[in-house]
């Protein structure tokens, strides 16, 4: 079971808020081998922002910490394009990089346990805002400009689609038949049932542009 670890973050002074109401989940890395929420609201204070401008950090083993509060717009894309919307961070390096030192931080996997912490926590930003979208950071305008990939060229996308929808699934038939052995009667479906590649690409193209 997961749930959302609380931190105390030193907000920079006189730090004010917008209210948002979220509809949109937007998935970017760290771009770093290891650090801590805390790190992140180092950074993020040190470039002059309020603090961290992610409402939500998860580490390699799986453990999701709260950011900034879901309820106030981020500060994670450019601007306006931070408005309704719910910044995940995963720490790691999921794409091909080399920091100002010369060291190879490229890492090509994104540990199981961490997807799984990230698709949990998409079921649970969907089921408490109006979500209908989940998008990369590299979707955005200001990252294609600034030719980023976030969050990275290794992160999965087919998996994550193929684990959200089965999750997404198992939820659904979980709400209807949740009384009686629903971990068997999923198996059951999923046995009998398999979704071919195709139709997950199908399904995961339409969420790209809008998921009900
Ligand atoms: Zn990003």
């Amino acid at each position: 079971m997961y749930n959302i670890i609380e931190e105390q973050y030193n907000w920079k002074p006189g730090a004010k808020f917008v209210l948002q109401t979220p509809d949109t989940i937007v998935v970017h890395h760290a771009v770093c081998r290891s650090c801590s929420a805390q790190d992140v609201h180092k950074w993020h204070l040190d470039r002059g922002w309020l603090g961290i401008g992610y409402h939500f950090f998860i580490r390699k083993n799986g453990l999701i910490y709260r950011g900034r509060p879901e309820q106030f717009v981020g500060g994670h894309l450019l601007s306006e394009e931070n408005n309704n919307t719910l910044g995940i961070c995963l720490e790691g390096c999921y794409t091909d990089y080399i920091n100002e030192r010369g060291q190879v931080l490229t890492e090509k996997e994104v540990p199981q346990t961490q997807l799984d912490a990230l698709v949990w926590l998409c079921l649970y930003c969907k089921s408490k805002w109006p979500v209908r979208t989940i998008n990369g950071h590299l979707d955005y305008d200001s990252a294609k400009k600034a030719e980023k990939d976030c969050p990275g060229k290794y992160f999965p996308w087919d998996k994550f689609w193929q684990m959200l929808k089965r999750e997404e699934n198992k939820k659904l038939i979980q709400t209807f038949v949740g009384f009686h052995n629903p971990q068997g009667v999923w198996d059951a479906i999923e046995k009998h049932h398999p979704y071919p590649d195709a139709w997950y690409q199908q399904w995961a193209d339409s969420y790209k542009k809008t998921c009900s």
